[in-house]
């Protein structure tokens, strides 16, 4: 009988969207996701998951109050190896310490990873999904620490997580518009925020810049800008 191996944290290169951009300037980021809606308690006006019924069918679930299409829950319905790699690093989560957390990611980095993590410059915390859990956001905190070359960032609509809570000088956090607790969100405690707008127009209306290809949520300056929904 084969022994069964560990199992391991699925990470992935950059999408094609950013893939391009960021090459040319010679960044590299790896990801890593959790199921959009399922760790998104935050979320709000954008909150949607990938439902899978007792046939198997897989459906888009919406919240009452959405506005905003959730790509990620749209992804996870069409691509059944992108909703199970994120559900395996969610469960994997949730039933590990913070401390078991960081070793598998480091393993599971050293095993299946290698040559990703070396060019990367860049390490995006959620394409999809968001920090649902303290122990995650401290195993999150510690690995920035693990990986010191890399600049960290991450979106987030779970702000009382982060609320008087030292970040690590390599981890850049952007509050979400469009969450729960968008009250939270002003220029001490989140000096860097994103929001989605329709248009160039309506970002030009509100004065911010839009970011198109994630240079400005992971860059050094701490701002607001827009993200274009297309
Ligand atoms: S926070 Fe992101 S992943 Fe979660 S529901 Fe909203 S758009 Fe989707």
């Amino acid at each position: 009988m084969p022994l069964l191996g560990p199992a391991y944290f699925k990470f992935s290169p950059p999408n094609m969207k950013f893939k391009k951009t960021l090459q040319q300037q010679g960044l590299y980021i790896i990801n890593f996701s959790l199921p959009a809606g399922r760790a998104c308690p935050g979320a709000d006006k954008c909150w949607a998951m990938a439902a899978v019924d007792a046939n198997g069918k897989v459906t888009l679930k919406k919240g009452v109050d959405n506005e905003y299409i959730c790509y990620a829950a749209k992804g996870e319905v069409v691509y059944s190896n992108t909703r199970r790699a994120r559900a395996n690093n969610k469960a994997l989560i949730d039933g590990l310490s913070i401390h078991e957390i960081v070793d598998l990611m480091l393993l599971s980095l050293e095993f299946n990873y290698k040559s990703l993590i070396k060019k990367a410059k860049l390490f995006r915390w959620h394409v999809a999904g968001d920090f649902y859990l303290p122990k995650y956001r401290d195993a999150v905190f510690i690995m920035t620490q693990e990986l010191p070359n890399l600049i960290h960032y991450a979106y987030t609509k779970n702000l009382p997580l982060f609320k008087d809570v030292k970040k690590p000088d390599n981890f850049r956090l952007n509050a979400s518009w469009g969450g729960r607790f968008d009250h939270m969100i002003n220029s001490k405690d989140f000096p860097r925020s994103a929001r989605v707008v329709k248009d160039q127009a309506e970002a030009d209306k509100l004065g911010l810049p839009v970011d198109v290809n994630d240079s400005l949520a992971f860059g050094e300056i701490d701002q607001n800008f827009a993200l274009i929904d297309h």
